[in-house]
């Protein structure tokens, strides 16, 4: 199937006025000349970047090779972790507001919302991936829709505070996402954001070999902590903490990753094999690369 690329204004400042920043196996990354935001110009209709969010997605060997470099290597497996990874957020969103009703969008197969029930959270899930949205559902019995956000027509103020991990730089229309969850929050409600930082060091020093830039089939836009924070703004919400997301892993799988960047596959391979004969694999570690950045905001009008 052919699907015809489409091009679009910068989603942040609407200008039509961008430079090109990297090209990626055929796609192109380009720079508003305006406002700094990083965007894929011209890139896939909507319909076509959603295609991927399979089973698959969760559970995913090919994301080492040119267009197929998307998803996880096995999310499910990783659930433990995750899970911790999670709790530590929780604590954080629990900073700043009381609990009550939460939104996560992007839910994935729903470990958060479980987590945040369990904290005495009412939580809703909503996930365009039809595998995420079904495990969430019959194996946890969350409440999750299916479908992008505003296609569900929740009401007005009807929530306490709106997660969004890892979702952002994939949405085609990130302002228009924003405003939908500032409508959708009471005022003075939270929202936490998580995304690649593509002002960090890492992203820097690797241009093109990060890994969040060679993810052009699922990521259209690369946010830095600026343009973030411009975005945010614009739509009415005011800035409370930013910081670096970090993630706890086993090690075993997280030397594996180093796959991704390696110079020299022996070494990553030796390496790897060393972790795993040490029996070293299943030890737990808490990794922050400084390549994501979390954001923590209200809703100020
Ligand atoms: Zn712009």
């Amino acid at each position: 199937m052919t699907t015809m690329l489409e091009r679009v204004r910068c989603n942040l400042c609407g200008a039509d006025d961008d430079a090109p920043f990297m090209e990626i196996d055929g796609s192109h990354i380009v720079r508003c000349r305006k406002c700094g935001l990083i965007y894929v110009n011209p890139r896939y209709p909507q319909a076509s970047l959603q295609e991927i969010y399979t089973e698959s997605y969760y559970d995913h060997d090919g994301i080492n090779n040119g267009r197929e470099f998307y998803g996880y290597d096995d999310y499910l497996q990783d659930e433990e972790n995750i899970r911790i990874t999670f709790a530590r957020r929780l604590k954080t969103i629990e900073r700043f507001a009381e609990t009550g009703r939460l939104l996560d969008v992007g839910c994935a197969t729903g470990f958060f919302l479980d987590l945040a029930r369990q904290q005495g959270w009412n939580a809703l899930g909503t996930e365009v991936s039809q595998f995420g949205a079904a495990y969430a559902r019959e194996k946890l019995n969350l409440d999750v829709r299916i479908g992008t956000l505003r296609s569900l027509d929740l009401n007005d103020a009807s929530f306490d505070v709106v997660t969004m991990w890892d979702v952002i730089e994939h949405v085609v229309d990130p302002m228009s996402e924003l405003r939908e969850i500032h409508r959708l929050l009471r005022s003075g409600g939270v929202l936490s954001i998580i995304t690649p930082d593509a002002g960090s060091f890492v992203a820097r020093l690797l241009g093109r070999r990060w890994e969040e830039y060679r993810r052009v089939r699922e990521h259209v836009y690369f946010f830095s902590r600026a343009t973030l924070t411009h975005m945010l703004q614009e739509c009415g919400f005011d800035v409370l903490l930013t910081e670096s997301a970090d993630k706890v892993f086993y090690l075993g799988p997280a030397v594996k990753r180093l796959k991704y960047y390696a110079w020299d596959g022996r070494l990553t391979r030796a390496a790897t094999r060393l972790v795993y004969w040490l029996g070293l694999d299943k030890v737990r570690v808490n990794i922050n690369p400084l390549t994501k950045i979390t954001v923590y905001a209200r809703k100020t009008s």
